[in-house]
């Protein structure tokens, strides 16, 4: 049923087609208006039917930057018209997605919106590389931080790293840049082991997807990857660190067993 006039924000995942719901196709399908981030790639904008105006509105568009009120305004009017508003969100709306502001300003426009999850970045890559964020034998908490918060000019709103050093987390820095110096003194000096794992991966699920593994000793020494990566840290990464290095070597009736005990 296609409701007039109401905005859904709506989670386009990692950027397979294939891992949008059936709801976010649907609403894709029908929209009149289609707002999206960067990071929705052309495979899911095909998705939209003829009648739909798509405007990109990421805010890595660097000279032509739309702001975050830009948007809101624009979801607004669009919705005023009558319009079918589709306000797509790369992976999960809900996370590091500026969906708070978004839900203030419709609520305060009086704008009735609907939110539809998406599969967000890091439990995509989880089921990329094969393996699970927690397990019951060695990670209970799972946090997901924005490396933004690393910037060593915010100081105000640093992250305090040495806090989620815990060898029963798994750590996924969203937005983690290319210099994780100092994201690896405060995780050391918070106690986590210079053996924890860690994996950069980019692009994950399409065919451009690429991964780096390291160990948190080594963790600056990762070479810059393209945008956008996750950047995930964690004891539970050990199985895909184990096949890593069966890739790197022949294989030999000593790697057959470690493969297959890794399993
Ligand atoms: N709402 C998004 C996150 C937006 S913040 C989500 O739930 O996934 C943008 C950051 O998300 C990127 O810098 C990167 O860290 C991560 N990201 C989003 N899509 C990604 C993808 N396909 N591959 C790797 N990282 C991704």
């Amino acid at each position: 049923m296609v409701i007039w006039g109401k905005v859904h924000l709506v989670g386009a995942g990692p950027g397979d087609p294939g891992l949008l719901t059936v709801k976010a196709h649907g609403l894709i399908q029908r929209a009149g208006v289609i707002l999206h981030d960067d990071l929705v790639p052309a495979a899911i904008l095909a998705v939209a039917g003829p009648q739909a105006e798509v405007v990109n509105v990421g805010k890595r568009c660097g000279a032509k930057a739309i702001t975050q009120a830009e948007i809101n305004a624009r979801m607004i009017e669009s919705a005023r018209r009558g319009l079918n508003v589709v306000r797509l969100h790369g992976g999960d709306p809900a996370v590091f997605g500026r969906l708070a502001e978004e839900i203030d300003a419709l609520e305060e426009a009086g704008i009735s919106l609907e939110i539809v999850p998406g599969v967000t970045a890091g439990t995509a890559a989880a089921a990329a590389l094969g393996f699970s964020l927690t397990d019951r034998r060695r990670s209970s908490r799972v946090i997901m931080v924005s490396g933004h918060r690393a910037s060593k000019n915010a100081p105000q709103e640093r992250t305090d790293w040495k806090e989620v050093a815990r060898e029963d987390t798994t750590l996924i820095v969203y937005m983690p840049g290319n210099d994780f110096s100092l994201l690896r003194e405060e995780l050391l000096a918070g106690g986590l082991s210079r053996n924890t794992p860690a994996i950069l991966v980019s692009h994950i699920g399409i065919p451009e997807q690429q991964q780096r593994v390291a160990t948190l000793a080594d963790l600056d020494e990762l070479p810059p990857m393209a945008t956008p990566a996750v950047l995930i840290i964690g004891r539970t990464l050990d199985r895909v660190i184990r096949r890593e290095q069966l890739d790197d070597i022949p294989h030999s009736i000593d790697s057959v067993s470690l493969l297959l005990s890794s399993f």
